[in-house]
Formats: C-alpha cells, structure tokens, sequence
C-alpha cells in the first residue's frame, strides 16, 4: 500500500509541522485527562466506514485527544516517574515508525540491531558488565524483569533439576513487576528483611536462605537500584557475596536509578552491579528516550538465549550460529528496533551530554531537598539517594494530599501524587527531567502552604 499521492504529502507536512510545534514548546502544556462522557462529547464516534481522512483525523488528535493526555515530559511532572527525551531521539522514533525494519532477527535487521547494540555495549560498560556480555531492548522493565527472571529460573533447573518448589528472593522494597513475575512463572516469593535505611543487604539474604523449608529451593535473588519510591539503592555488594555462597542468580533491577550508573557523583553506589548475572535499566525513565525501551543485560548472553529462544519450523532459517537475533534473549518475537532512538540521541550527542544530565537532574534533586527543608510546612522524609525527593507537609492527611494534588493539576502548575511510605501519606518528586529547575520545585511548593 505504497500510495504517495498529493494529500498523503500534504498530510506528511502537516505532522511535520505539529511534531515541529511540539518539539518547540518550551515548557510543553501540561495538559489533564478528559472523563469517558467528555471525551465522547468532544471526539465522538472516530472510526468510521468511509474514514475521516487524514487531516481531520489529525486534527482530532492535536486538538481534543492529545490535550487530555498529562505530558510525561513537562519539567513540573514530577509524579511516578516522568520521561524526558531529547528531541534527537523524539524525532527518530518517527524514522524508525517508517523504516519497516523487523527487529527480532540479525537475518532481517542487522543494522538496526548492530547499532542498537552499541548502545547496550556502552550501558553494559558503565556497569563494568564484561564485553561478552549482552542483551536487548525490551518494551520495558516489567518485561525485562520477567525475561531476566525466567532465564534465572531456566539456569537454576539446568543446574539443580527440578524437583523444587522455585523461590524468588526480594526485599519489601522492590517493585510490583516483581511480585507480578512471580505470579506469571508461579513462584514463591520469600521477602527478606532490610536495614533502617530500606536496604537489602546480603546477610539477610542468607537468613532467608536458611529459612526455606524442604521442598523450596531459592533460584535468584532481586536487588533494587534504585527503588521507585525513595530511590534507595540496596547493598549490592554483599547481596553478590550472598548470591555467590548460595548459588542464586543475582538480577538487580535499575528500571529507574541504573541511569546514574552515568554520574560519577552517584557511581560508587552501584558498586557491586558488575558482579549481577543480570540487570536492567529503562531508557525511557531517566536516558532521556521517548516510551517505550528497556535495556536488558546479561552477564553470559547464551543462558538468556537458552531460556527463550523460540523453535518453530518457519524460524529456523534465523539460527545461524554466529547470529544475534534480539527475540532470543527474552519475551518477544517481533520487535520494532525500540532501542533505536536511544541508540540515535546517544550517538548524535556523544555520552559526555548523558553525563552531564544525569548529574544535572541529581543537582536539582539536591537542591529540592534544601528547598523542602526550608519551606516552613514541609519535611524531607528521606534524603534523595538518586532523584527522588520524598516529604511530607506538615499537618495533612491522605484526603489533603489527594485534593491538593488534584488541584495543582487542574490549575495546570504540575503533577505531583501522593504516595505512601511506612503507612503514612506522603509526597515525592522524582526528576529526571534536566529542564526542572529548583524554581519550579519552588513554585510547587508555594502551594502548599
Ligand atoms: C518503573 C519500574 C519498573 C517497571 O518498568 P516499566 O517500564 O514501567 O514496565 C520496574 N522496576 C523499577 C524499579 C521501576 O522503577
């Protein structure tokens, strides 16, 4: 269907131009969801036997259906976690859209999957991971996580056979894709007690190795740096001690904080992920890449290709053995190059550019520490490790928060959501976008006096 008439050029026109408008804003409109009966109202019945053609489709979009959807990446977005890409790799997602490149097989996309490995490379070597080690770009760190996970579980059935009840060790701080892995491969999940400062630590580790009865056998353990909610990074080291003396896989999931791997202010932090089987990071939380991509790495390549490569008659011809397909190393078979735009900004900009970013978002976090602390009604509730600034304002409970939060939305000044921590219900801001300032920390916390 290679039909490029008149209209689809001036269509072709018309959303370089509105990427051109959007890339251009400065700061972005924040923008705020729209409820099901507005947006019926607004947008009313969009596909239709005769198609709406392609301008006034795009003008449905631009208009009505973009504005009620949040920008994930407006500097005062600071809620979950925000994503910031560079314009490089905003536009180059348009390139890879067009380019019809399969991504699953070195046979169909070797370019792509040539260069979206060098972009792996370089994260593999912040992590001081070996040069033998390698990976793929994954839809993101759920999928990540789970692919790494079920490697793990394949390597330990290798090793020790499977006459075991499969346990997976974590600490109460790793993320919901944890548990949610587990529940897919039907695992048990045994938590491990951590520090005063949220910290997993290899001792206890061992402690909830001995604690397995009979039939359980634990075949990973579940590091976290940093944590979604505070950014607390666990000890790394000690838990690569523990997983070498109790033979368990070590994953250590950097889904948001791995990108400070990049910050030599944050570097000795991680001290220890060199040691991981496996680990991943999201280059679209904190590297500056549009949604969606997870960089998934392993230490020895060939056990994730063990664990997931998919037989079928019609795909043999993919297997030469020299061959680095990407759908081998985790859930997937057809991919389109995500890592491309990724791969694109980093070349275009040099890595020096995503150093100095990450250390600029630390900064500011910093700085919005200082800031929460000298606000009369809020308190830092734990110092940022990496990005995340959590407090509390003074007084409030869970009904104040939710109102304020949804306040600060409809006035379109930031988007900031109450989380909880020990119970209690507080605030987080988590940066990763250069471009917030500690003046736009200020003016968010001007509302809350
Ligand atoms: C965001 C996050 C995930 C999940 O990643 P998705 O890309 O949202 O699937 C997993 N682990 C941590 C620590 C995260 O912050």
């Amino acid at each position: 269907m290679h039909i490029f008439d008149e209209e689809t050029q001036r269509i072709s026109d018309e959303i370089g131009a509105y990427v051109d408008l959007r890339l251009r804003m400065d700061p972005v409109a924040l923008d705020q969801p729209r409820t099901f009966a507005e947006l019926s109202e607004m947008a009313g019945q969009t596909i239709t036997a005769d198609g709406l053609g392609g301008s006034a489709a795009l003008k449905l979009f631009t208009d009505i259906l973009a504005p009620a959807c949040i920008s994930t990446d407006h500097p005062r977005y600071l809620a979950f976690i925000p994503t910031a890409p560079t314009e490089l790799s905003s536009l180059f997602d348009l390139v890879v859209g067009a380019s019809g490149i399969y991504g699953g097989s070195w046979l169909e996309g070797a370019g792509a999957v040539y260069a979206e490995n060098q972009a792996l490379a370089w994260i593999a070597a912040l992590a001081g991971f070996p040069a033998t080690s390698g990976g793929v770009f994954m839809q993101g760190g759920t999928v990540g996580n789970l692919s790494a996970l079920v490697t793990a579980r394949e390597s330990a059935r290798a090793k020790f056979g499977n006459e075991y009840r499969w346990v997976l060790l974590v600490s109460e701080n790793a993320h919901s894709s944890i548990a949610s892995a587990a529940r897919v491969m039907d695992v048990d999940i045994v938590q491990c007690a951590i520090d005063q400062s949220g910290r997993l630590l290899g001792s206890s580790v061992l402690d909830a190795v001995n604690s397995l009865s009979g039939k359980q056998k634990a075949f990973a353990v579940v590091a976290t740096s940093g944590s979604t909610n505070l950014g607390i990074i666990d000890d790394l080291a000690s838990i690569a001690d523990a997983a070498e003396a109790a033979e368990l896989w070590f994953h250590v999931d950097g889904a948001y904080g791995a990108a400070a791997l990049a910050a030599p202010s944050a570097r000795p932090l991680f001290n220890g992920i060199e040691r991981a089987d496996s680990f991943i990071v999201d280059p679209h939380k904190w590297f500056f890449a549009p949604f969606d991509a997870c960089a998934l790495l392993y230490r020895n390549p060939h056990l994730g290709k063990r664990a997931h490569t998919q037989e079928a008659g019609y795909l043999k011809s993919l297997q030469e053995p020299d061959a680095w397909n990407p759908s081998d190393f985790g859930i997937q078979l057809s991919r389109r190059p995500r890592g491309l735009p990724f791969w694109y900004s980093l070349a275009s900009h040099g890595t020096k550019k995503y150093v100095d970013a990450v250390e600029r978002t630390l900064e500011v976090a910093r700085d919005a520490a200082r800031l929460v602390g000298e606000c009369p009604v809020t308190e830092v509730v734990y110092p940022p490790a990496l990005s995340i600034v959590a407090f509390r304002r003074i007084g409030w409970g869970p009904e104040q928060y939710k109102k304020w939060s949804d306040q600060l939305l409809a006035d379109q000044i930031g988007f900031v959501t109450p989380s909880t921590h020990q119970g209690e219900t507080i605030l987080r801001f988590a940066i990763v976008n250069p471009r917030t300032t500690p003046e736009d920390i200020s003016t968010i916390l001007a509302t809350l006096a």
